[in-house]
């Protein structure tokens, strides 16, 4: 027997026009592409976002078609948003800061009718625009005055093309399971991957992420989202801050500490999120200054493990810290570190302890660990096995790819290497590619590059594993010092002494520059590997 409740399809632009309809006067400020704060609110999103689904339809796009957004994020990245969703089109994010061989490459396997972009990445698509034959033509989120001379096809600034609709236009209903919006994994070896998400999945990701213990905003907060809606839907807040009427301040192309600082102060943000590097930039450049965010109540941290030094410092500003992981295949919140009792209670490094962990998950995650056989492995805290993932948010097959990515009871393979605890709390210890095999046991090397950043001179550290002919492999610690700081090999591995298990010390210390980074901001271990590929440990005779 089925249930007498109504059809009410999850649809995302049922998500703008709610917002319009209950907190239409709601802010939405952006520091724009162009240079100054623009003001709107979620009334005007919506009533804009119509005229991009006219628009679109204008242009002939219909159900399934796939435009790219190549964009900041900003309130006209917003209004697209939605807009090419609300006609059942498909929003393809592509991350800008992927080499342009590579953009060329996801557009081709999207097959993207229509790019729109901001006018920062105009000169680069110039450049690959003969490699994008699929492309009909480039919308630039600008206005007439600012609108560039361009090679591309059919230009057009975005404040014309969308001049052009009146706006009188009903949005389309259909099957929630229609896909909505598609984003391509950063993938550091082989092919991109596209992860296509529907409309279904994207408004059930957006109600978890609303509940008290996940990004838990409300119409009385304000939310700076410094991941980029290129990067796994913003982590989507692009849905969950309009689904709460949420004041929402979007940083535009500015990212550096200042600049996100100031933001932060002026729109006394309460809610932001990001990647470590941006944090570590905003408290490099507060501890410059001396300023300090009084209305700053939470700072969400994920896509890379959040350093415990990290941690403390927004702790002793006043804020609460909520580390996250997830990925673009989720949606892609998979846990978040709050305290649960009994931990609540629990002060200093006990409590420290807890927020580093990854957390566990909100209701539409489920996850275990498994040996490689594919067996379950026990929670107790210790034991590291492959983190596997199941729910409604979660892809289950990637785009254009002829390949079973699930287990045999309909698990997704995170490729992240874990523990889980007996309350449920997961600590990343490694993607599984990156983890140290020494001597037939396994090291973490977040757990050491975690404590090596602990250090007051060190900025940044990454730990690979380098051959080794006694133990197979042994880590090495690379190291960016702070600037202006110095340390000793030796001074680095006796802070570390004691603090860790004997075996797991690094064999070795090399200092770097520089640590290169992924486009979303993830330390690059491939690139790493291959610079230290001809390093041998003095240790390596023995
Ligand atoms: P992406 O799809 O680009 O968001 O990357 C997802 C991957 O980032 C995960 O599979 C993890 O390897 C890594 N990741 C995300 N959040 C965290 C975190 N809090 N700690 C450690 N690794 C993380």
């Amino acid at each position: 027997m089925l249930g007498l409740m109504q059809d009410w399809p999850l649809l995302c632009h049922k998500i703008i026009e709610h917002a319009a309809k209950y907190h239409g006067t709601q802010e939405v400020v952006t520091r724009s592409v162009e240079g100054p704060i623009h003001r709107t609110n979620y009334a005007e999103i919506h009533a804009r976002s119509l005229k991009v689904s006219q628009s679109l339809e204008r242009d002939g796009i219909k159900l399934g078609d796939r435009i790219a957004t190549i964009a900041w994020n900003t309130w006209r990245h917003l209004e697209v948003w939605y807009g090419i969703m609300g006609i059942g089109a498909i929003c393809h994010t592509v991350n800008p800061r992927l080499f342009p061989e590579q953009i060329a490459w996801i557009v081709n396997h999207a097959q993207d009718r229509i790019v729109i972009t901001d006018l920062t990445f105009v000169p680069v698509l110039e450049k690959i625009a003969s490699q994008l034959p699929s492309v009909e033509r480039y919308v630039v989120l600008t206005d007439k005055a600012h609108m560039p001379q361009t090679t591309l096809k059919n230009a057009v600034a975005y404040e014309d093309w969308i001049a052009a609709s009146d706006g009188k236009f009903e949005w389309k209903t259909f099957d929630e399971n229609t896909a909505a919006a598609m984003c391509y994994t950063s993938g550091t070896t082989g092919d991109p991957k596209g992860v296509l998400y529907s409309h279904r999945s994207n408004v059930l990701h957006a109600l978890m992420a609303n509940s008290k213990d996940a990004l838990g905003t409300s119409a009385s907060d304000t939310m700076l989202p410094v991941v980029p809606l290129f990067h796994a839907n913003s982590w989507g807040i692009a849905f969950s801050a309009p689904s709460m009427g949420t004041k929402l301040v979007m940083p535009g192309p500015k990212l550096d500490g200042a600049s996100v600082y100031e933001l932060l102060s002026t729109e006394k943000v309460t809610h932001t999120a990001g990647v470590p590097t941006v944090w570590l930039m905003l408290l490099q450049y507060m501890a410059a200054n001396n300023v300090k965010l009084p209305d700053l109540q939470m700072v969400i941290c994920g896509g890379s493990a959040m350093p415990r030094s990290m941690i403390q410092a927004f702790l002793d500003m006043g804020s609460q810290v909520r580390h996250a992981w997830g990925m673009t295949e989720m949606s892609p919140l998979g846990t978040l570190a709050t305290l649960k009792p009994p931990f609540t209670e629990r002060t200093g490094e006990e409590r420290l302890d807890i927020l580093q962990t990854q957390g566990y998950p909100p209701f539409g995650v489920e996850m275990k660990i498994t040996d490689d056989a594919g067996k379950e492995l026990p929670w107790d805290g210790k034991t590291f096995g492959r983190l596997k993932v199941s729910g409604p948010a979660i892809a289950k097959a990637y785009f254009r790819v002829d390949a079973n990515i699930l287990d045999d009871a309909g698990f997704f393979d995170t490729g992240d290497v874990s523990t889980m605890d007996e309350h449920g709390y997961m600590r990343i210890t490694d993607r599984s590619k990156d983890v140290i095999k020494s001597g037939g046991e396994w090291i973490s090397s977040i757990d050491l590059e975690n404590l090596a950043v602990g250090h007051p001179a060190v900025a940044e550290a990454a730990v690979i594993g380098v051959h080794h002919p006694k133990w197979d492999e042994r880590p090495l610690l690379i190291v960016q010092l702070k600037q202006g700081q110095s340390a000793t090999r030796e001074d680095i591995l006796k802070f570390m002494d004691g603090k860790i298990a004997k075996w797991w010390m690094p064999d070795d210390v090399a200092f770097v520059d520089g640590i290169p980074h992924t486009a979303t901001g993830k330390i690059l271990k491939t690139a790493l590997r291959d610079q230290f590929k001809d390093y041998t440990f003095p240790t390596a005779a023995a």
